[in-house]
C-alpha cells in the first residue's frame, strides 16, 4: 500500500469522522481499507457488495465532499469489493468474471440451461462451449446520427450523445438521461449513440433494451429463481441503454435489480444511457435514490422541432425515400404539425403513399386532407387554462378563488383537483403545473395528486367529484 493513498484518506478518515456519529463511523469507515491511489483516483477496500452499497446509498455526498478536499475536483473513488467467501478468492470482484465467459448471449437466450465451468458463476446466458458470439446489440441500424438531423430543439442531445459515443463512460455524463415527449426522437438517438460506438468500439458489448423487456425479463428470472443470474448478465454490459424508463415507475423490485446493476457498471466505468419521457424531477414512484444516480450525470431534454428543423427532417425524409415534392406543400405539412415528429413523418408517408396509390399528384389540397386527419386523429390536449375553468365552474367559484392561497378546505381541494386533473390530462411537467395554477411549486403539485389519490379511496363524496370531472374532460 503506497503511503500516499494512506495519508490520503486518514484525512478522508478526519473529516468524516467529525461529520457522523461515533458508531456509524465504527460500522461503516474504519474497516475500509485504503488500497491504491493514482492521480485523482483513490481505490478503497471494503468487505463486502452490501458495504460497498450501503456506502453508496448513505455516505456518498460525504465521500464526495471529504475526497473533493483532498483530491481535488476531479476526484474519483474507486471500490475494490473483498470477496465474499462463497468465491473462494480476495480478488475484485471487478475482475471475477473471467474474459472467456464473456459475451456469447442475447437477452433472450435467458432459458438456456447452463453447464457453466465455472461453478460460481452460474451465468445462464453463457452458451458452453461457443465462443466468440456477441450479446446482440438490438440495435437498428435505421437509426443513427447521420439521418437524426439537428436542430434547436435537439443540440445539446445530440451533442451530448456524440461526446458519449466518442468515449463511453469516459465523460461526465453518465448516465446521460435523454428526456422529451413523445415521437421527439428519444430512441432514434439512443440508437445511434449505440451504433456510432460499436462502430468505434468494435469490441464493447453494447446493449439496447426497452425498461419494459428489462421489467419483463426480470420477473422471469425471479420466477426462475434465477436473479442473481439476470445482474451477472447485466453486470457485463460496457454500454447499457434502456429506453423508456418512465416504465419502471411504482416497480420497486426491477428498480431495486437497476440500482444494483447500474452502481455496478458505474464503479466500473461503463457508460449508462437511458431514455424518459419526464425529467428527473417529475418522475413518479421512482425511489429516490435512483432518481439521485439518475442526476449523477447529464439529463438532456429533446424538445419539440422549431419550423426550420421540421422542414429539414421532412425534406431529408422524402430524399432518403428519392420521392420529390413541391416546397408548398412540405412548408404546409411543417406549419400545421408540430409537436411531434412521429406524426410529422406520419403525415408525409400517408401523402406519398395517397399520391401514389390514386396516381393523384400531391396537391395543396390532398395535404389539406391529411394533415387534417393526422390533427385530428392525434387526441387534443386539454390545457390547464381549460381544466381550472372546469373544475372551478363544477365548484361554482371563479378561477381566481381556485387560484388564491386560502385554505379554506373546498377551495384547497377544488385546486387539488385542478392539479391532479392538469397531471392527468397534459404533458406539462408538476413545475409547470404549478406555476400554473396559482404559482406552486413542484412539491405542491406531487402533495396535491396524492392527496386526491388517498381521498379517492376513502372518501365516497369525493370520489364522486372525480367521477364526475373526469366525464367533463373525456
Ligand atoms: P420517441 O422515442 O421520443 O417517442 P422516436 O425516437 O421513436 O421518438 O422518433 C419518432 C420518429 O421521428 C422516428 O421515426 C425518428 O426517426 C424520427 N425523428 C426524431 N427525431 C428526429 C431527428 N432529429 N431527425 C430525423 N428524424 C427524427
Ligand atoms: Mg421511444
Amino acid at each position: 500500500m503506497s503511503v500516499s493513498a494512506k495519508s490520503v484518506w486518514k484525512n478522508c478518515l478526519d473529516f468524516i469522522q467529525d461529520n457522523i456519529q461515533p458508531q456509524a463511523f465504527k460500522t461503516w469507515f474504519e474497516p475500509i481499507k485504503p488500497i491504491k491511489l493514482s492521480e485523482n483516483v483513490l481505490s478503497i477496500e471494503v468487505p463486502s457488495k452490501f458495504f460497498y452499497e450501503w456506502l453508496e446509498e448513505h455516505y456518498v455526498k460525504l465521500l464526495k465532499v471529504a475526497l473533493t478536499k483532498e483530491l481535488g475536483e476531479h476526484a474519483k473513488l474507486v471500490y475494490i469489493i473483498k470477496m465474499e467467501n462463497t468465491y473462494g478468492n480476495r480478488e475484485p470482484f471487478t475482475e471475477k468474471i473471467p474474459s472467456a465467459n464473456r459475451g456469447q448471449v442475447s437477452p433472450q437466450e435467458m432459458d438456456v440451461p447452463i453447464k457453466s465451468k465455472n461453478p460460481e458463476l452460474k451465468n445462464p446466458f453463457v452458451i458452453p462451449g461457443i465462443r466468440n458470439i456477441k450479446i446482440e446489440s438490438q440495435l437498428n441500424p435505421n437509426y443513427n446520427f447521420d439521418n437524426f438531423l439537428e436542430g434547436d430543439s435537439n443540440r445539446l442531445a445530440r451533442s451530448a450523445g456524440l461526446a458519449v459515443a466518442n468515449k463511453p463512460g469516459g465523460t461526465s455524463f453518465n448516465p446521460l438521461l435523454i428526456f422529451g415527449g413523445v415521437g421527439l426522437g428519444k430512441t432514434h438517438l439512443a440508437h445511434a449513440i449505440g451504433i456510432e460506438i460499436k462502430d468505434k468500439y468494435p469490441e464493447r458489448t453494447v446493449l439496447y433494451i426497452s425498461a419494459e423487456k428489462f421489467t419483463q425479463q426480470y420477473i422471469e428470472s425471479v420466477k426462475k429463481n434465477t436473479r442473481n443470474d439476470f445482474i451477472h448478465f447485466y453486470q457485463l454490459i460496457d454500454v447499457l441503454i434502456i429506453d423508456d424508463v418512465q416504465f419502471f415507475s411504482g416497480k420497486s423490485g426491477t428498480q431495486d435489480v437497476f440500482f444494483h446493476i447500474f452502481n455496478h457498471l458505474h464503479q466500473n466505468g461503463k457508460q449508462v444511457i437511458l431514455t424518459s419521457d419526464k425529467a428527473p424531477v417529475d418522475m413518479q414512484d421512482i425511489e429516490q435514490r435512483l432518481l439521485s444516480r439518475f442526476k449523477w450525470g447529464l439529463s438532456a431534454e429533446l424538445q419539440s422541432p422549431d419550423y426550420e428543423t421540421r422542414i429539414s427532417i421532412l425534406k431529408n425524409k422524402l430524399y432518403r425515400d428519392g420521392v420529390e415534392m413541391p416546397d408548398d406543400i412540405i412548408e404546409y405539412v411543417a406549419k400545421h404539425i408540430k409537436t411531434n415528429i412521429r406524426e410529422l413523418e406520419g403525415a408525409i408517408i400517408s401523402l406519398i403513399a395517397q399520391s401514389s396509390f390514386n396516381k393523384k399528384e400531391v396537391t395543396l389540397d390532398l395535404a389539406r386532407q391529411v394533415v387534417e386527419k393526422f390533427v385530428k386523429n392525434t387526441k387534443r390536449e386539454v390545457s390547464i387554462d381549460y381544466i381550472q375553468k372546469v373544475v372551478s365552474d363544477y365548484f361554482e367559484m371563479d378561477v381566481a378563488t381556485l387560484q388564491s392561497k386560502t385554505r379554506k378546505r373546498h377551495i384547497v381541494q377544488a385546486r387539488q383537483l385542478a392539479m391532479f386533473f392538469a397531471k392527468k390530462f397534459t404533458k406539462a411537467s408538476l413545475a409547470s403545473i404549478g406555476s400554473q395554477i396559482g404559482k406552486r411549486d413542484h412539491a405542491t403539485v406531487l402533495h396535491a395528486c396524492k392527496t386526491v389519490d388517498n381521498l379517492a379511496e376513502t372518501d365516497k363524496q369525493f370520489r364522486k367529484y372525480i367521477e364526475d370531472l373526469t366525464k367533463k374532460f373525456s
